[in-house]
């Protein structure tokens, strides 16, 4: 058997197809360590990078060696060192799923300059849907800021340096964004029990990266949060978890949508116009 001759580059190629997934896992737990603690204090209006993490219990300062994700929680059985309070498992949930959504992540766009942008909406998807469930907003302190964040971070993708720049997929990214901000501002402005103005500065943001990846995922993941979230409040409805009257957040089935969009808007809506 003859080795190929482009072994060093395959062995390149393999490695980095194995090794980028397991390091953004990996930094997907200490991500998701960092939303825990996102979630709890942006609704409350506290600084995230002060004071240093600490028992709500008894107050005592949270060690180094007790922070480490989804580890500390087993070492300690989900119970503060000091004074035995209980932890919830939110906590390791929050940084598990953190973990494996960057493993995904990196897994199916690759070690691409788009890997950063993806990672971003994950992370941001994951603090704001839990915020919604919890208080009923998206603060904007998280969906402001994230305009020239994702704005940033999809130009560095167009600009790919070292490979074909795709400053088209930028533009659609402006329109995208664009068009689902004016869609939900008339949703809101037409029917404002259904959702506020949170959910419409949202929009702006998911619509950007629903754009960045074609008109087919716009569209399908504009369509997919509507369907998700119906189909949840319909369940809700039947086994009468809730009356008609308490309120649903839509935050958290727009996020879904929009990654549903990410993920299938392309193929699906490439297989709905074969249909027409
Ligand atoms: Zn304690």
């Amino acid at each position: 058997m003859t080795v190929p001759a482009n072994l060093p580059a395959t062995g390149v190629d393999a490695f980095l197809a194995f090794f980028v997934p397991i390091a953004a896992g990996v930094f997907g737990l200490l991500i998701g360590s960092f939303l825990n603690v996102v979630v709890w204090r942006v609704p409350r209006g506290e600084s995230i990078v002060s004071p240093p993490s600490a028992c709500p219990q008894c107050g005592h300062r949270i060690r180094a060696r007790d922070n480490i994700p989804l580890i500390s929680w087993l070492l300690l059985r989900a119970s503060c060192r000091d004074c035995g309070a209980r932890i919830s498992k939110r906590y390791p949930l929050v940084e598990a799923t953190t973990g494996v959504a960057f493993a995904l992540c990196a897994w199916v766009v690759g070690a691409s300059w788009l890997l950063p942008a993806v990672l971003y909406l994950v992370a941001i998807g994951i603090a704001l849907a839990l915020i919604d469930l919890d208080v009923h907003r998206l603060p904007d302190a998280i969906v402001l800021p994230s305009y020239a964040v994702a704005g940033a971070l999809l130009s560095l993708a167009a600009w790919n340096p070292g490979g074909a720049s795709n400053w088209t997929a930028l533009l659609r990214a402006g329109i995208g964004g664009a068009v689902l901000f004016v869609v939900y501002l008339v949703i809101v402005v037409v029917y404002p029990a259904g959702m506020g103005f949170g959910d419409v500065k949202l929009a702006g943001v998911l619509g950007m990266y629903l754009g960045w990846f074609g008109w087919g995922a716009l569209a399908f993941g504009w369509f997919a949060a509507f369907l998700l979230g119906g189909a949840f409040a319909i369940g809700l409805l039947l086994t009468r978890r809730a009356s008609r009257k308490s309120g649903v957040p839509f935050g958290p089935w727009m996020i879904l949508g929009a990654l549903v969009g990410v993920i299938a808007g392309g193929p699906v809506a490439g297989w709905y116009l074969t249909l027409l």
